[in-house]
């Protein structure tokens, strides 16, 4: 696993012990100076570097913030935000046939998906920084993040969204929350290369993924699963199954790992294997692990039911397939029918997630049904967003409602008829 090079020494351009690196050539730069999402070198992804790693009896407090000591602030804009809960299936534990199943349901956030804690870290960098408008390009769960911890901190929100590709919920959060919504005749990637250029032109400071410091944020989803099977079964789970779009999860998973393994909190062998899921319609991080390359080559045409993973061109790649690879993990792709499945069983035991969570479950299945995950492992899956995201699916996928009468008399014969 490749080190955080604890070894080397700070350097000069460190702000409060923080710095950023480039995974590529290793060029370092000053956190909060001034706003950049790539090595200004070689266009590399950046990542942000500390003079120490963070120990699991350096945490305390709740939520993203427990997790202080290994993010650049010590507090920052929360609503709150994290712990959330790392549900037992007891049925679906049964039908997988594993160990053990967990679902951490990052739902539970306040604006209903994970991206929450990546932005209250986000928007803290922000308000270090001095800027005055906040966008993001979005499949919608970033743009109702985005526009609620922008507004909580008094800055301007700006989201662009692929027209008529959002789910309702999400769309509704936004506009609420007060972001200014511009709606691209595009995909997720079209939106993201547009603010990516606005932010280059110093119009706005991009939240997205791309942004090292959500990733910051988003690393807490780790260290709050170990933590719970450190302190239930005295041990790590072996396998981490989550859905991937932009891969940003998958990088600051992997990135929570590496930075317990630098502090000596975590043995290498006990690193959890990290399994990415796509749907068959937006798979290019399958097919980039497949076929053993370094990076992903963008799919320009992407089709999914599960709108927050229609993804082509997932930004975080490099960052992730590492993770992938050095955790011995795995990706696999899966159908809408298996999506919508996997949602329905979730519900089935009280879990409501929308479409793109249910690719965690649903790739579950296959990799136990092929043998790939063993029947001994201890497993969490992921479900990232919440059932109410995406009203029309989780219709479609539920149970239809019947008309009846006005009248009792009618509703019993209905029922027994
Ligand atoms: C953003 C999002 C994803 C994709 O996460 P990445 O970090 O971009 O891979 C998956 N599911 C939901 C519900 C999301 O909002
Ligand atoms: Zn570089």
């Amino acid at each position: 696993m490749p080190d955080l090079d604890l070894a080397a020494t700070t350097p000069a351009c460190a702000e409060n012990g923080v710095w950023l690196a480039c995974i590529d050539c290793g060029h370092e730069l000053a956190p909060f100076d001034t706003p950049v999402y790539r090595c200004p070198e070689c266009e590399g992804l950046l990542e942000a570097r500390y003079e120490s790693y963070p120990t699991f009896e350096g945490f305390a407090g709740r939520g993203v913030w427990r997790y202080a000591a290994a993010l650049p602030f010590e507090q920052g804009v929360s609503l709150p935000e994290g712990d959330t809960p790392l549900h037992r299936v007891p049925r679906l534990e049964s039908e997988m046939g594993v160990r053990s199943l967990r679902i951490k349901h990052e739902g539970m956030n306040p604006t209903g998906s994970f991206k929450d804690r990546g932005m209250t870290v986000g928007v803290r960098v922000a308000e270090e920084l001095g800027v005055s408008r906040l966008a993001c390009a979005s499949t919608g769960n970033t743009s109702a993040a985005l526009a609620a911890y922008g507004g909580r901190a008094g800055l301007e929100t700006l989201v662009l969204l692929p027209d008529g590709k959002v789910a309702a919920g999400k769309v509704a959060q936004a506009a609420l929350h007060g972001a200014r919504i511009l709606e691209v005749d595009g995909n997720f990637d079209s939106c993201l290369d547009i603010v990516s250029d606005l932010a280059d032109r110093g119009e706005a400071y991009l939240l997205n993924s791309l942004n090292p410091f959500r990733l910051e944020g988003q690393k807490t989803i780790g260290f709050e699963i170990l933590e719970a099977f450190r302190d239930e079964y005295d041990r790590f789970p072996d396998r981490i199954v989550l859905p991937v779009g932009n891969a940003g999860n998958t990088a600051a998973l992997y990135k929570a790992f590496r930075e317990l393994v630098a502090s000596g909190a975590l043995a290498e062998e006990e690193v959890p294997k990290l399994t990415g899921v796509q749907a068959e319609g937006a798979a290019p991080m399958v097919e980039a692990v497949e076929e053993g390359w370094d990076d992903t080559e963008r799919w320009d045409s992407v089709e999914t039911r599960a709108t927050a993973i229609r993804i082509g061109n997932p930004v975080n790649a490099p960052k992730a397939i590492p993770g992938i690879r050095e955790t011995d993990g795995t990706t696999i792709s899966v159908s809408d029918t298996e999506i919508t499945d996997a949602q329905r069983a979730l519900a089935e035991e009280g879990i409501g997630v929308e479409p793109a969570s249910a690719a965690s479950v649903a790739g579950l299945r296959k990799l136990r049904m092929s043998g790939v995950v063993g029947s001994d492992e201890d497993v969490v899956c992921l479900t990232t967003g919440h059932l109410l995201k995406d009203p029309d699916a989780a219709a479609a996928a539920g149970s239809e409602p019947e008309s009846v009468p006005n009248d009792t008399e009618a509703v019993l014969d209905h029922l027994d008829g």
